[in-house]
This record gives structure tokens, C-alpha cells and sequence, in this order.
């Protein structure tokens, strides 16, 4: 059954579907899912993401990684994580260059999280060089002190969407026409109450994106970062707070409508930060200010490392690579729409850049 008839005899047999289910169908249903059979990310994909853009990216977090464990002199093993590695291109970066300080390589045990079948594959391929360990779930790490990464990982979740109409709450969901098109319907949601107590004071007619699944995750990260010690760090497009619809789909490289061509497009929405932050506080730990993706790799000296690998390129080479530099970090490329955002225990030391 292709993507598009388990959607449309979902919709026929039970009634519309939420846009989380919608999008969990699209992006992760067993084998038929765009993360299952496809190869989405990268020039020849559908997406471009700031590892894959330049080695830079994954060069700097891996420097900033090492200035933390140097930070809090760190002298036991430590998991160094990623959640949602994609193609694995950003580990291996990060690895490479941490691979330079023997010490911060013997002490890491790397864990990759990843519900792709598919990308596992191409991240063992990518990272054949290195020990890497996968795992299913947070829960599968062993007890000690865990670094994080996610990158473009939060926006990727199933996110429900909501609408307060005539001080009414529904839920956006997708239904099938009689002309076997797509299209998005409000219904009733069950939980008036709740929605009412924890967001009656926003304004009506707008749209509230409720993402439970990242919810879920930072929760289970803080957990264990307040029993182990470690940090995790965010990097994704969104804002802290606001509300409206955001729900976007990508195919190579280019817009396009969210309910054409199911399971054939990348479907994200920006990511609530100011959500991931009141999460890992509720569980008592310490979060940073948000800071753009420009400030946090200026911070960490990207434009000194770009010249110091430019040097032994070739002039187009160099281009090439200035280019790909100026995409990370200009305010009307990526640059101001990423934001970063570090987690961790409450008594932990300052962390770089950010404290
Ligand atoms: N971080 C990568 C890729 C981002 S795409 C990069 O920067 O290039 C999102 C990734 O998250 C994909 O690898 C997808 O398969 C993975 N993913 C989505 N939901 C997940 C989950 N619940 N647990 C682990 N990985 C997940």
C-alpha cells in the first residue's frame, strides 16, 4: 500500500486525521515513510542542513563540546549524543576534530539516536571509521555524565496544531474531499478545559502548535541530565513563543503545499523554544538564553577557522567555501532564522559562549 492510499483509507475508515498523525504518517510510517524510503537530505535531497552545507558547522560545536568537558574537567566517561543524525555527515565533523584531543576521545562513548532503518545505514556507512553505538531511545544510554546535539532534529516531530474560535477550541485535522483532494478541517477538540487554563490569554483565531513528541524528549533528556550531569544544545529554525501556523513542506529545495504528494516532501514547523526551555525548567534544570545560529558560531570563531581552511584551496574552491560560510551565518540566510539553546543542570558550571 503506498503512503497516500494508508492515508486516504485512515481518513475513509475513521474520519479526518490530526495533523500530528498526519505528519507521523508522512515522515516515519514503517517503510512507506519520506524518512524511510528516501534520501532526503543533502544537494541531490530534498533539504540542505547547515552540516551539509560546510564542514565548519560540525567542526565548531565539536570545539565547543571540547571547551565544555575542559570547562567542568570532566576525568570519567561521558555519552556524547545525537539525536536525529541525519546522514551522519555532523558526527563525523564533530568527531574529527575532538579526535585531535585523545583525552576527550577515550573518555567519549558516542550514541546515535535514530528511528530511520535507512539513515542508520547511511550513518554506519559515513561513520565506519569511528566506534559509534545506536540506540533506540534515551532510555538505552548508560548512567554517566551525557553531551547532546540536535540539530534540525526538533523541528522534524509530529506537532498538533489548535484554533480558538468564538472561545471554542479545536483541532486542525486533515480530511479527504469527494474530489479525493486534501484539505484541513477545525473540529471540536475534547480537552476545552485545559486548552482553556493553559493558553485562554493568547488570541483567538491564531494558530497554537502543541509539539508533545519534543515535549516528551527534552523531558526524558532533562531527567537524565539532572541524575548524570551533561548539557544538551538545540540548533533549529523557530522563535521563543508566538503562535500561527508553520507547517511547511520541502522538496528539492523548494516549497510546496503540505497535503499534495504525501510521503514525497520533508514536513516541518518551527520549533516553540520557549516550550523546549519550560520543559527542561519543570524538571529543575538550567536553560540559556536563545541566541542566533550567527552569534553562537561567531562566538566560536567561524570566520577565523573558514580563512584558515581556505588557504589551501583553489580560487573557485575558495568561493565555494565563502560562500557556504556566509549561508550559515548571514541574518537573511540562516543565520538569524536558526537559534540555539543549551540545557543543563542547574549547579553546572557556565557554559561556553552562552554564560
Ligand atoms: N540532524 C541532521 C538531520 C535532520 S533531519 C542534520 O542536521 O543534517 C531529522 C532526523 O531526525 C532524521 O535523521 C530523522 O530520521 C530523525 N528522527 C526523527 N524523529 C526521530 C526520533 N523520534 N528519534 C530519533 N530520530 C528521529
Amino acid at each position: 500500500m503506498s503512503l497516500k492510499e494508508k492515508i486516504f483509507s485512515e481518513i475513509t475508515e475513521k474520519g479526518p486525521i490530526t495533523v500530528e498523525r498526519y505528519m507521523s504518517l508522512c515522515l516515519y510510517e514503517k517503510h512507506i515513510g519520506y524518512y524511510s524510503s528516501s534520501n532526503p537530505i543533502g544537494e541531490s535531497g530534498d533539504f540542505i542542513t547547515s552540516p551539509e552545507i560546510s564542514q565548519v558547522f560540525g567542526e565548531l560545536l565539536g570545539l565547543w563540546f571540547v571547551a565544555l568537558w575542559r570547562s567542568i574537567d570532566l576525568r570519567s566517561r561521558f555519552n556524547l549524543v545525537e539525536l536525529g543524525p541525519g546522514t551522519g555527515t555532523l558526527m563525523a565533523d564533530i568527531l574529527r576534530v575532538t579526535g585531535k584531543m585523545s583525552e576527550f576521545s577515550q573518555q567519549a562513548s558516542v550514541y546515535l539516536i535514530e528511528t530511520s532503518k535507512r539513515l542508520r545505514l547511511t550513518q554506519k556507512k559515513r561513520l565506519k571509521n569511528f566506534p559509534i553505538n545506536w540506540v533506540c531511545s534515551l532510555q538505552h544510554l548508560p548512567n554517566q555524565p551525557t553531551f547532546t546535539i540536535a540539530n534540525e532534529f526538533l523541528d522534524a516531530l509530529p506537532t498538533r496544531q489548535f484554533i480558538r474560535i468564538n472561545n471554542k477550541w479545536k483541532e486542525r485535522h486533515i480530511d479527504l474531499g469527494p474530489d479525493g483532494n486534501l484539505f484541513f478541517v477545525n473540529l471540536p477538540s475534547s480537552n476545552q478545559r485545559e486548552l482553556q487554563f493553559l493558553y485562554g490569554h493568547l488570541p483567538e483565531n491564531q494558530i497554537l502548535e502543541i509539539c508533545d513528541h519534543a515535549k516528551n524528549i527534552v523531558a526524558d533528556l532533562s531527567d537524565h541530565i539532572k541524575l548524570n550531569g551533561g548539557v544538551a544544545l538545540f540548533i533549529d529554525y523557530g522563535s521563543y513563543g508566538g503562535f500561527g501556523d508553520t507547517l511547511q513542506a520541502i522538496t528539492k529545495h523548494s516549497f510546496t503545499d503540505p497535503l499534495n504528494n504525501p510521503g514525497n516532501s520533508d514536513l516541518t514547523t518551527h520549533v516553540n523554544f520557549e516550550a523546549i526551555s519550560d520543559t527542561a525548567k519543570s524538571k529543575g534544570l538550567r536553560t540559556t538564553e536563545l541566541i542566533s545560529q550567527r552569534d553562537f558560531l561567531s562566538a566560536l570563531g567561524i570566520r577565523d577557522r573558514s580563512r584558515a581552511l581556505s588557504r589551501n584551496m583553489s580560487k573557485s574552491e575558495q568561493r565555494k567555501h565563502f560562500r557556504a560560510v556566509a549561508r550559515l551565518i548571514d541574518q537573511n540566510s540562516m543565520g538569524e532564522l536558526f537559534k540555539v539553546l543549551a540545557i543543563t543542570s542547574r549547579n553546572a558550571n557556565p557554559l561556553p559562549v552562552f554564560e
